[in-house]
Order: C-alpha cells, then structure tokens, then sequence
C-alpha cells in the first residue's frame, strides 16, 4: 500500500522586519523560502502604522518588550508575504530558526541575517490559527494567489 503520510498544503504570514530591509536583504531572505519549496503567494511592501503595529502584536501588550517591538516595526518598510506549500506554517519556523538569533541554527533566517533578539530580521506565524488571522490582518482573499 502506498504511503498514506499526508501533507497538508498551507499558508502563513511571513514579514521580513525593517532591520533586513534596511540591509538590503529581500532577495537573500525569499531565497531561503524558495529553495525549500514554499512558493510566495501574496506580498506588499509596507510602512506599518503605530495603530497597525500595535494591532498586529496586540498579544503581547502586557510583555516588557512591547512598546520597544511596536516602535523597530514602525522604524522602516516591512515586507508582508503570503507563503504556500505543504506544512508551510510550521516548515517556516523551522527555515526562520529561533526567536533570539544567538540560540538560532546558522543557516536559518535569524541565524544568518538577525542580530539580537529585539532585530530579528523575520516574522512567521506560529500555528494554524494565527496565521489565518495574520493573512488577513494583512490581505484580501483576492490578493492571494494560491500556487500549490
Ligand atoms: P517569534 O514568534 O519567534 O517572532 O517570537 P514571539 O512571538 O515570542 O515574539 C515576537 C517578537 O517580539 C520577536 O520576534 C522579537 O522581535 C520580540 N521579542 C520576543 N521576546 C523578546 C524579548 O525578550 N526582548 C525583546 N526586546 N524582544 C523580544
């Protein structure tokens, strides 16, 4: 019998943060999602608001980082992308490695382009549910353009 694994085609919120933007990382960063097979279905540059950087992190009102957070997404444009493919919100974590980039693997996003924890080069969803919220926090159904 053949292999019954399934692999459920995903999407998930991807923001390269005002930090690799700034450094003119773009096309270094989407290299690592396409390389591993995700495919980008929606992306806009955008300069967040204070009212949509503080809607968008509004989960971690309460942290001691929250203010400092709101203001580095605020501090330059921000690229907003929709990625597709097969376990992408969680394969996305993985490609994007660990919160603090001195615990993150070399050869993941923050391993090769953060510099602390606070300038982190990269946002990724980190379940089902936030990133259906996160798209569209973001975009229209008719922004995105499923690939797989
Ligand atoms: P992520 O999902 O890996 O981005 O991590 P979290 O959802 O826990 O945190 C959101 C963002 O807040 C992180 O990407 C960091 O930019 C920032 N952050 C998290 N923890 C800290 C912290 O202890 N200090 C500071 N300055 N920023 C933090």
């Amino acid at each position: 019998m053949a292999n019954t694994a399934t692999h459920t085609v995903e999407q998930t919120l991807s923001i390269i943060k005002p930090d690799a933007v700034g450094q003119n990382q773009i096309g270094n960063i989407i290299e690592y999602f396409e390389r591993e097979g995700l495919c980008i279905a929606a992306a806009k540059m955008l300069h967040l608001s204070e009212t949509q950087a503080k809607a968008f992190y509004a989960v971690h009102k309460d942290r001691p980082f929250y203010k400092e957070l709101v203001e580095f997404m605020m501090s330059g444009p921000v690229l907003v992308m929709v990625l597709e493919g097969e376990d992408a919100i969680a394969r996305n974590r993985q490609i994007m490695g660990a919160t603090d980039p001195s615990k993150a693997d070399a050869g993941t996003i923050r391993g090769d382009f953060a510099t602390s924890i606070d300038r982190n080069a990269i946002h990724g969803s980190d379940s089902a549910k936030t990133a259906k919220e996160e798209i569209a926090f973001f975009f229209q159904p008719n922004e995105i353009f499923t690939r797989q």
